[in-house]
């Protein structure tokens, strides 16, 4: 596996720079309102000054929370259904398909506009051309958090609030992430990234945390498989770092997944053409559904062609004791995978006594994906720590994500909280 250093993509520092074909959509949609003194079709995406100025205050701000709300609410009005498929048909002229069709009705239907109606729509046509185009330009980051109030499902804001207190916007940990790192010397040329998530398709969205830091980083080897465990082991541990810059850095990041559906359910998310909410993730859910069933007498669990759902089984049971107490068995359960992809990833480290003699320096970003229907998908920031040959792990979390989330109360008790808590010694 060894070979040659690929070239990498140019970095993309917090998604900054639209690809034309964004560019070309969101001025399409401007466009489509009609000609305007308010907007520009010529001069592609970029707000006019004054909205310029508020959406520059909004996202310095930390999103819609410090957009003024009521000319927001003042500035849009109604869009009926045929609206929709007006402009529905219009951005997907070659019927691809590729818009999240229902997630655009579900933003036009309740924005309100009268006065500035080319102005907002002109910033959705932004967000949405991100989604086109299957990246994230910083357009569609702030549009994001500009709208993600007006269709972001309550009961899943409130279950997200209360079971992941400081999760963040996947844009957000990825920036906060590279800002750190960055200062540390980290740079795309230099580093080489790795990631740790479960196969689950909905891990591989354009907006999740997966696709962000890979843009990030230019490239990434996979050390995932169910649930995010890093099955690759250490062989696959050891082939990834023998691909390390010369005197280059690694970053990993590793992040087991939980889905949280429309009505605020964790461990459930609606797929994709699908009718009914299913599992996410199924891997960590239909672990401690066998354990349950074998608790009470039912079906033997794992087997010779299920290695990796055995492995998550054997060592989820002795980590539900105490699941009770906690404020909701599925968040649970998100923890307890946390724990047991964390103490795989770093004993694999251990296991590896010449990490040092392939790179200067290895940093671990841990946590938890929440992958949502509507709103963007976010990430509960867990660990951020990095180590040099000589010295002992850095920890480098307050510095990007501020304070860690209190989990006695949702996990049932101080020590469970602990348990996410610890990373030492490796
Ligand atoms: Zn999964």
């Amino acid at each position: 596996m060894a070979g040659a250093r690929r070239c990498r993509a140019p970095p993309r520092r917090g998604g900054r720079g639209l690809v034309p074909a964004a560019l070309a959509s969101a001025a399409a949609l401007a466009a489509a309102v009609g000609p305007s003194s308010a907007w520009s079709t010529s001069c592609g995406p970029a707000p006019r000054p004054r909205l310029a100025a508020r959406v520059a205050r909004a996202a310095k701000g930390g999103g819609a929370a410090a957009v003024d709300e009521d000319w927001l609410r003042d500035s849009i009005g109604q869009v009926d259904d045929k609206e929709v498929d007006r402009l529905f048909s219009k951005y997907d002229p070659d019927s691809s398909n590729s818009i999240d069709r229902e997630e655009f009705q579900e933003i036009a239907k309740e924005m309100k506009y009268d006065a500035f109606r080319r102005t907002a729509l002109a910033v959705l046509g932004s967000a949405l051309g991100g989604v086109w185009v299957g990246t994230l330009g910083q357009q569609y980051q702030i549009a994001q958090k500009l709208f993600r109030g007006f269709y972001a499902s309550p009961p899943a804001e409130r279950a997200m609030k209360t079971f992941f207190p400081t999760a963040l916007l996947a844009n957000d940990v990825n920036s906060a992430v590279a800002d750190v790192l960055t200062k540390r010397g980290y740079t795309p040329q230099n580093t080489l990234y790795a990631q740790s998530v479960c196969p689950d398709e909905i891990n591989s969205k354009a907006q999740e945390l997966v696709a962000l830091m890979q843009n990030e980083w230019g490239e990434a080897f996979a050390l995932g498989g169910l649930g995010g465990l890093p099955f690759a082991g250490k062989s696959g541990f050891e082939a990834f770092l023998h691909h390390t810059p010369v005197k280059g850095k690694v970053l990993i990041c590793f992040a087991p997944h939980v889905g949280i559906n429309t009505d605020g359910a964790v461990g459930s998310i609606l797929r994709e053409g699908q009718l009914k909410n299913s599992t996410a993730c199924g891997a960590a859910v239909g672990a401690f559904n066998a354990i349950r069933k074998s608790d009470s007498g039912g079906s033997d669990l794992g087997s010779a062609y299920d290695a990796q759902e055995k492995y998550i089984v054997d060592n989820m049971r002795p980590l539900l004791e105490g699941v009770e107490d906690s404020q909701d068995k599925m968040a649970y359960v998100a923890y307890q995978t946390y724990n047991i992809a964390r103490d795989l990833m770093l004993d694999t480290l251990k296991s590896i006594p010449d990490i040092y003699d392939w790179c200067d320096e290895l940093t671990v970003v841990g946590g938890i994906m929440i992958n949502r229907n509507r709103g963007g998908d976010f990430f509960q920031p867990l660990m951020f720590e990095t180590k040099t040959k000589d010295g002992a792990a850095t920890d480098l979390y307050q510095q990007a994500f501020g304070d860690r989330p209190d989990l006695a109360q949702i996990l049932g008790s101080e020590t469970k909280a602990k348990q996410v808590r610890a990373s030492a010694g490796w």
